[in-house]
């Protein structure tokens, strides 16, 4: 598991730096983030979520299924959107109310 970080939309803002369990991302001297040791990323995907420019991908790897697809999230309000992007170029949308996903 591990993640993709697109240093185009990086904002350096260090948030995906605090939020990671495993202190596995850094930000480099243009202020991008950058991952140190991606096989040590056991894809908890919290990066994924608290970049506020969706610029961290996750890599959705073949052993759940993933073929090397990439999944990113967007926030509208309290929707949270899961967005897979297949690697024959189909995108798939799950989108989450966060008020309710902890409701039951
Ligand atoms: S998915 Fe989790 S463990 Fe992996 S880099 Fe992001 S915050 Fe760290
Ligand atoms: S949270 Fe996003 S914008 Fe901020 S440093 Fe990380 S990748 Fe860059």
């Amino acid at each position: 598991m591990s993640i993709k970080i697109n240093k185009d939309k990086c904002l350096g803002c260090g948030k995906c730096k605090e939020i990671c369990p495993g202190n596995l991302i850094y930000i480099d001297k243009n202020k991008k983030a950058f991952i140190k040791y991606p096989k040590d990323c056991w894809g908890c995907t919290s990066c994924v979520k608290e970049c506020p420019v969706h610029a961290v991908d996750f890599y959705l790897g073949a052993d759940i299924g993933g073929m090397g697809s990439l999944m990113h999230t967007e926030k509208n309000g309290d929707i949270l959107s899961w967005i897979i992007k297949k690697s024959d170029g189909e995108t798939t949308r799950i989108d989450i109310n966060t008020k309710e996903s902890n409701k039951y």
